[in-house]
């Protein structure tokens, strides 16, 4: 079999419109490629989201790679240069949306995949695909790990393909995240006139304090693999339109990315501990968990990973736990989890697009480490 071309299957899932949460044709299109490869295909829908599971192979050592076919909405559309499903290549640069975000990782996967599954004689590979990452994500992987867990669905390792890079091809390899989650809490006094506030109670001082020690507050240094644990403040409102009236209650929202060195539990204590202290009981906590923070157990592939993108790449990339959580959050509880993709500077924006190129070069990366990892693992693989 002609191993399939990167170029190609990219620009086939950008003209396939698939904004979040639909899939469009993309995973019939993955379906007809998959198929004669001799993959099995295995379905979930959940509400409105499809998730296509597909495995080749039955022993040995499994990696499964992970994407999703959804996409953002596109903008304004008269402000790309090439409409945002069309799949322009101009100047070897290929204009769509979903380009680096991640159809091109999808079609970087699929093409390295079709070029070693003719010479895999022990390993199984998986794809799994969503089409819900970038919207809630309730109803993708999430769903999907539940049901392999329940059944004891083995995998050693996956690899994520979303755009780990932030200027060029090579540059970091994301194993692992600090954990987020957001915080809203109210703090209530008593509404009345300005001019009799011994009548009244206002919230927003005793917020001040709160937020004066939660802004200074160092939680952690950092460790080895992981940045420090960080807050960030993201509103706080009061709604009050009136400059005579005292308002009855005042409410802060902010986001924690915290380190392996905390959980979620732990932090929020600290919280409602330190609330209690500027406002008694009088405060209210909504908390919305994101993610508990993760890093790849399985250095030995995270070491090859770095030296085949060195090789491939010229690049020694950095081996990093920032930015944004992924779905790689949902697979890191049955299996060892590192993502590496393309260059994500254009992602989310007008005139997303990928070097060509670059497609080529990440189809031979995952190839090559396909190659060695299955070689190290199992002498009877040969190619
Ligand atoms: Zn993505």
């Amino acid at each position: 079999m002609i191993p399939l071309d990167p170029i190609v299957i990219t620009q086939s899932l950008i003209q396939m419109e698939s904004i979040t949460p639909h899939a469009g044709d993309t995973l019939n299109y993955l379906k007809s490629l998959l198929i004669p490869m001799g993959f099995t295909i295995e379905e979930f829908f959940f509400h409105d989201v499809s998730n296509l599971y597909a495995t080749f192979g039955n022993s040995g050592p499994h990696i499964c790679f992970l994407g999703h076919v959804d996409v953002v909405p596109i903008g304004n559309g008269d402000h790309w240069t090439y409409p945002p499903f069309s799949g322009v290549i101009h100047d070897d640069v290929l204009y769509g949306r979903g380009a680096v975000d991640m159809k091109g990782g999808i079609g970087s996967f699929v093409a390295a995949v079709s070029q070693i599954i003719p010479h895999l004689k022990n390993g199984k590979i998986s794809i799994l695909l969503t089409s819900d990452e970038e919207g809630p994500a309730h109803h993708g992987v999430k769903e999907v790990v539940h049901v392999f867990k329940e059944r004891n669905e083995k995998i050693d390792l996956c690899i994520v393909g979303e755009p780990t890079n932030l200027d060029q091809l090579g540059a970091m390899i994301k194993i692992g995240r600090r954990g987020s989650f957001n915080a809203t809490i109210k703090f209530k006094g008593v509404m009345g006139h300005v001019a009799y506030p011994t009548r009244c109670s206002n919230p927003i001082p005793s917020m001040l304090s709160f937020l004066a020690i939660i802004q200074n507050h160092i939680f952690d240094a950092g460790t080895d693999l992981f940045d420090p644990t960080h807050l960030e403040i993201t509103s706080i409102d009061v709604g009050n339109p009136t400059s005579n009236v005292i308002p009855g209650e005042v409410s802060v929202k902010f986001n924690v990315r915290y380190t392996p060195l905390h959980t979620f539990d732990s932090l929020k204590t600290f919280f409602e501990t330190k609330a209690f202290e500027c406002v008694n009981d009088q405060y209210e906590a909504t908390w919305i968990h994101g993610a508990e923070p993760f890093y790849c157990h399985d250095q030995t592939s995270a070491q090859l990973l770095q030296n085949v993108v060195h090789e491939i790449t010229g690049i020694n990339p950095v081996l990093s736990t920032t930015g944004g959580t992924s779905d790689g959050r949902f697979m890191k509880d049955i299996c060892s989890v590192m993502e590496f993709g393309l260059v994500g500077n254009t992602a989310h924006q007008i005139n997303e697009c990928v070097r060509v190129d670059d497609l080529v070069k990440l189809k031979d990366i995952y190839f090559e480490f396909l190659n060695r990892y299955f070689k190290n693992n199992q002498e009877s693989n040969s190619i």
